[in-house]
């Protein structure tokens, strides 16, 4: 078997015919003869033995009651908003209990001459876990489409190992998109292998509401503009309904500035 060796700072290439080099960039096969030398980038090691990509979960599955109350506030935020949200699950390893928290979390509303209306997507920032829990995934909703993992999703995920559960449709039939994400590689799960289940949504707690602002952007144009997604709500409509937010001072809402 031909010599391993880590590509790192104190690496000087050795007289061997033949060995790999693993490097941040992946893993590589030198090759010395009198007629070439050669770096070949390569998928294994001739000679070891194959291994395939698994993943086996020790967390004890999620709460059917804790599924059910984030299935509520979902639902609450896409009638009041039309907007997604998110929650974050967090667990205790010693007690073997997880609790959802709600992270402060923006939803952008587009206010042109017009109409508002929601984009559709929330940002919010990872929240630090209370001493004794961990960090486990997290939980967001689609709103009225169907679950699955969008390209911003999958790229968020990436960068975030654990657990990710997208809620589809939270205001109909709610349908579940499961996936564990570990070194940027995809495990994709059924719901029943993370959650004992799901049978409707329970009203969650007032608080997490709380964490849920608004954000007004003005449209430049006066009518429609490429920003436009989703629902197309009157301002008046959402002043009607409590929560047409401030606006920035000397702003009109319709995309000029008031005298
Ligand atoms: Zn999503």
């Amino acid at each position: 078997m031909p010599q391993v060796l880590l590509k790192d700072d104190s690496f000087k290439p050795p007289e061997d015919p033949v060995y790999y080099i693993v490097a941040a960039n992946g893993l590589y096969r030198v090759v010395n003869t009198p007629l070439y030398s050669a770096t070949a980038k390569v998928e294994g090691l001739k000679g070891l033995c194959h291994q395939e990509e698994r993943l086996d979960l020790k967390l004890p599955l999620i709460p059917q009651a804790l599924m059910e109350c984030a299935v509520g506030f979902f639902e609450q935020i896409y009638d009041e908003l039309q907007s997604e949200s998110v929650l974050l699950l967090h667990y205790h390893p010693e007690r073997r209990r997880y609790r959802l928290v709600a992270p402060e979390q923006t939803v952008t509303v587009v206010v042109s001459r017009w109409s508002s209306w929601v984009k559709g997507e929330v940002d919010y920032e990872v929240v630090p876990t209370a001493r004794g829990w961990v960090h486990v995934g997290d939980i967001h909703s689609h709103g009225g489409q169907g679950a699955f993992q969008s390209w911003t999703d999958t790229e968020d995920a990436r960068f975030r190992d654990g657990l990710h559960i997208v809620v589809g449709r939270v205001n109909w039939k709610p349908d579940f998109d499961v996936a564990f994400t570990v070194a940027g590689r995809r495990f994709k799960l059924g719901l029943a292998e993370v959650c004992e289940g799901f049978q409707e949504a329970k009203p969650a707690p007032a608080r997490w509401r709380e964490k849920v602002v608004c954000q007004v952007e003005v449209s430049r144009s006066y009518g429609y503009t490429s920003a436009s997604q989703g629902k197309g709500y009157g301002c008046d409509d959402y002043a009607s309904r409590g929560y047409c937010p401030e606006l920035p001072p000397g702003n009109d809402g319709f995309g000029r500035l008031s005298d």
